[in-house]
């Protein structure tokens, strides 16, 4: 077996700092991830579990390295599934392919750059379906679908999705601890922690860290760019065949099945700087308005309404100034932040965890090499 190439320390292990574990051990680095939740966990401070999730783009091209992660992720998530389609024996990532619908309550003004990049876009005529029949049963002097998209989109189960890249960490050696890093002395010290943590598992001393941190990392570096965007959602019976997004004049909804799991998430709202994890019941109320005219098809309960079976909040890691990908010397320790990712965690994900393989390679060549372990 080849000699890793060096030790790398990964704080987090939401969709940010997974993928990045995946990278990274799969380039060759010995990777340690220290995470206070892991798949499995369920935690307001831990936002990964509580995405739809879907890719649809929120990148504009004033923010082209945020367009081109969501190129390279929607590009590596079809290849992921071809390779499944063409050998049974793979692990599953809880991805698929749906068709996936866009409507404005109003012209559109955004430039939609994205088009060429995924597969069958088309811009819908306001007699086709969905289209037509949505807006057949919308009430006159509610707010009707006046421009509509269609193109096929990648949905994500998000639960087995964390699992399967932990899995795939894992059998690239990747070693998880479950551990909460202290934040109150700064980040320096969060890092001798980490480790000292990672050290005392047998670990060897770390070369490089990766701070994944989602939200927390307002408080672990003390970014004060970051804030929170709350999102509600209800998780409901009967996996929907479609996805949809629709952006009304005052409100945003949106229908993701999650494949494989015979539920679908209704959602759309965006609190910013909400970090309450109680729902609202009239948020709730309002959601599954909104998807009993756009889906009408999941309302299989015994009272013709919705089969709820969860409703919760997750808190997206927002960040003035997008999201943090970059190099820093913290007290003479190599640290590549990557968080901040908002609203877009899952679909950025591949495209900033090369980024950040990049930088991680980049920060080690001024290391001789046989200290780099
Ligand atoms: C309702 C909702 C819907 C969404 N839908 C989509 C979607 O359709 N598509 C999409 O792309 N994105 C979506 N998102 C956004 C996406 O979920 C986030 O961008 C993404 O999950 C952020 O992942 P992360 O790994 O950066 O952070 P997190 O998942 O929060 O992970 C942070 C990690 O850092 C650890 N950590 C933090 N502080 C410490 C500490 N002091 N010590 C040790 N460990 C620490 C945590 O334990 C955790 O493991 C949605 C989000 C929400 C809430």
């Amino acid at each position: 077996m080849p000699q890793p190439k060096s030790h790398v320390l990964v704080i987090g292990a939401g969709v940010t700092g997974l993928t990045s574990a995946v990278f990274l051990a799969e380039a060759g680095h010995a990777v340690t991830v220290i995470a206070a939740h892991v798949p499995g966990d369920s935690s307001i401070e831990y936002t990964s579990p509580w995405a739809g999730a879907h890719w649809h783009t929120h990148a504009t091209p004033e923010d082209p390295r945020a367009c081109d992660w969501d190129v390279q992720t929607y590009e590596y998530w079809v290849g992921v599934l071809e390779r499944e389609g063409r050998d049974e024996k793979l692990p599953r990532a809880g991805l698929k392919l749906y068709d996936s619908f866009k409507y404005w309550d109003f012209p559109v003004k955004e430039q939609i750059w994205w088009a060429p990049y995924v597969k069958d876009y088309r811009v819908l005529a306001d007699h086709q379906e969905s289209f037509r029949s949505i807006n057949e049963r919308t009430r006159e002097d509610a707010g009707k679908i006046q421009t509509a998209v269609a193109y096929r989109a990648v949905a994500v189960n998000v639960p087995q999705y964390l699992l399967y890249l932990q899995e795939r960490a894992r059998k690239a050696d990747t070693v998880v601890i479950k551990a909460r890093l202290p934040v109150e002395r700064g980040l320096q010290h969060a890092l001798e922690a980490a480790e000292q943590e990672a050290m005392n598992q047998g670990r060897s001393k770390v070369v490089c860290f990766v701070n994944a941190t989602g939200l927390g990392a307002a408080k672990l570096c003390g970014d004060e760019a970051m804030y929170p965007i709350r999102g509600q959602t209800v998780l409901v019976k009967g996996e929907a065949k479609t996805i949809f997004t629709r952006s009304g004049v005052d409100y945003g909804a949106y229908c993701i099945p999650r494949p494989g799991s015979g539920s679908t998430i209704l959602g759309g709202t965006k609190e910013k700087d909400v970090w309450s994890e109680t729902p609202d019941p009239e948020v709730t109320e309002q959601i599954l308005k909104h998807a009993a005219l756009n889906i009408p098809e999941l309302m299989t309960g015994p009272d013709g309404g919705f089969e709820v079976i969860s409703v919760q909040c997750g808190l997206r890691p927002g960040r003035y100034g997008g999201a943090r990908v970059e190099i820093e010397r913290v007290g003479g320790k190599r640290v590549v932040h990557a968080y901040g990712h908002a609203g877009g965690g899952y679909q950025n994900s591949v495209g900033s965890a090369r980024l950040t393989l990049r930088l991680v390679e980049e920060s080690l060549a001024s290391v001789p090499v046989g200290a780099r372990l």
